[in-house]
């Protein structure tokens, strides 16, 4: 079951529209350009998480875009709508979608998606993931040069994104770590890297440097927040692949899937902490109600 509410000035808390059904048009510059952003967030017993991060994140690549969207109270209605009007689950996933909308029209097409989770996120959670390191082609000083590439903005060509999984698909892999073209660590295609040390007792979670080029994270963010409650120390990049192969644990992490721990880099097994995964997704899962 698919449930579609496309934010429209004229009803307060969207259009419920029939996701069997055709509903954009052809012309949309979403469609025709991938001229948009999206935001994906998990609703969990009907209760959206992080959803101002998320309303945060979609204001900022809406800015890097310039693009005019909706304001926050009418996506927060739209989500409200879409969750009632699904079918009561424990897990839902909630996108929020606007385009540049239909050629000519100079309105955005906005819309909130509700549907159930595919298998894969809890597959990734259990089992775990290989790993491939791919080069992105661009130093890690490319977002602030070269603003016009959208590295910090959540848009919907993903077309790259999508491309750099099925190479790993190909490859023998499950997913995708990008790297600079000067060694650093980014991110993955719709993941925040995060790794974790214990030395001497002191336990610390550090993330690549958002600097370079990548999304900031809402997952890793609230991970961080209830993170620093429970005594971990906290550290952000340069990162270089080394200091993944020599962590404690590393995973993939996002509002979706969560924390997926990698098990091998490049072929390389690194360790696997379940006690970790299973503390961190406690402490995520604190950060996100928040
Ligand atoms: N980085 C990229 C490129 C992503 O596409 C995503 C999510 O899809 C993330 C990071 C993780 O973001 P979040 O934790 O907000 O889901």
């Amino acid at each position: 079951m698919t449930v579609l509410v496309f934010l429209d000035p004229a009803l307060e808390n969207g259009r419920i529209a029939d996701a069997t059904k055709p509903q954009l048009m052809a012309t949309d510059l979403g469609a025709t350009r991938g001229d948009g952003i999206f935001e994906s967030l998990l609703a969990v017993d009907g209760v959206p998480r992080k959803v101002q991060a998320h309303l945060d994140r979609l204001a900022s690549s809406a800015r890097i875009m310039d693009l005019d969207i909706p304001p926050s109270d009418a996506w927060e209605r739209a989500i409200a709508t879409a969750v009632a009007e699904h079918a009561p689950a424990e897990e839902l996933v909630l996108k929020l979608l606007v385009t540049r909308g239909v050629e000519g029209a100079e309105r955005p097409t906005a819309w909130v998606q509700a549907s159930l989770p595919g298998s894969l996120g809890r597959d990734q959670r259990q089992e775990g993931l290989d790993v491939l390191l791919l080069d992105r082609g661009y130093d890690s000083n490319i977002a602030e040069r070269a603003p016009w590439l959208l590295l910090g903005a959540k848009t919907l060509s993903y077309a790259v994104n999508m491309a750099a999984l099925r190479y790993a698909k190909a490859n023998g892999a499950d997913d995708v770590i990008f790297t600079s073209t000067d060694g650093l660590v980014l991110e993955g295609p719709t993941s925040t890297v995060l790794m974790a040390t214990v030395r001497d007792g002191v336990r610390t979670l550090t993330t690549p440097l958002l600097e370079n080029g990548i999304l900031p994270g809402t997952s890793q963010g609230a991970l961080f927040n209830a993170a620093a409650d429970a005594g971990w120390q906290l550290g952000y990049g340069p990162l270089e692949p080394h200091h993944l192969l020599a962590a404690d644990a590393v995973w993939l992490v996002s509002s979706i899937r969560l924390l997926a721990p990698v098990k091998s880099i490049d072929g390389r097994a690194i360790p696997v902490s379940h006690e970790m995964t299973e503390e961190l997704t406690a402490l995520l899962a604190k950060g996100s109600r928040e």
